[in-house]
């Protein structure tokens, strides 16, 4: 299952997941996977995404002690894990200011990714253009 995952560049949902395992072949059954995301959870290989209802293998098990954020594309449902600096983030100082302490933080962010964004400003699109048409006719 965490193949599934890792090879997906997008969040999967549960349901997602059970329709990849039994096309594989591997016929699993709903309890199943849930536990077996449950345990990938508790073991930090696997991250849920609340916004999505959806969960995303870790970008790097090894150095994913940081708070992470996840930046989600509206448009394709790419998630990118990217570490987060909570002490830069004035999050913290902000939270025990409130006299809150900090626990685990979850941050999703949403936008598009490098292939869903919009065209930048002053770009001319590879194509048919129509102004400045001097052969035209
Ligand atoms: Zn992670
Ligand atoms: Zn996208």
């Amino acid at each position: 299952m965490l193949d599934t995952l890792a090879v997906s560049d997008r969040a999967l949902t549960a349901h997602e997941l059970l329709d990849r395992m039994r096309e594989a072949g591997l016929g699993k059954e709903p309890p199943i996977v849930y536990r077996a995301l449950d345990f990938l959870m508790a073991q930090g290989l696997v991250h849920r995404v609340e916004r999505l209802s959806a969960y995303v293998a870790c970008a790097s098990v090894a150095t994913c002690r940081q708070p992470s954020a996840f930046l989600i594309c509206c448009d394709c449902r790419r998630v990118t894990e990217v570490p987060i600096d909570l002490a830069a983030s004035h999050l913290d100082a902000a939270a025990r200011g409130a006299g809150f302490t900090v626990g685990h933080v979850f941050v999703e962010v949403e936008g598009r990714c490098e292939t869903c964004r919009p065209t930048p400003a002053g770009w001319e699109e590879a194509g048919p253009t129509r102004h400045g048409d001097a052969s035209h006719e």
